[in-house]
């Protein structure tokens, strides 16, 4: 992986980053517990602390990815990024470009799904 590549993904981590960012902030909102006393039918409110349990989810994976992208963004510039952690392969560019923030190869992240 050259210099460019890297300051490519650098930036692109910095923008992730920042939507993450973002997006996490709707999330933390909607993620709120639903007030008994809320004015919502039966039904509603069903659907709406199912909505709530849901965005709790989507907090968590969420807070998990920007963990990880935090992590790619320290590592960029240093030679194991972009190494896979089980074969110590180098990793496709094109797949660090489409997820930065992994630290697998393809075929290594394949096998360990499958097993
Ligand atoms: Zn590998």
């Amino acid at each position: 992986m050259n210099s460019e590549d890297r300051s490519e993904i650098r930036a692109s981590v910095i923008g992730i980053i920042a939507s993450l960012n973002e997006e996490m902030l709707i999330l933390t909102e909607n993620a709120k517990p639903i007030a008994p006393d809320c004015s919502l039918g039966r039904l509603t409110r069903l659907e709406a602390m199912q909505e709530q349990e849901l965005n709790v989810n989507r907090l968590h994976e969420a807070g998990i990815r920007l963990n990880r992208l935090q992590y790619a963004l320290r590592k960029v510039d240093t030679p194991e990024y972009g190494i896979c952690l089980e074969c110590e392969e180098p990793i496709l560019t094109a797949r660090m470009k489409l997820m930065p923030e992994t630290s697998l190869c393809i075929r290594c992240a394949n096998e360990l799904s499958t097993s």
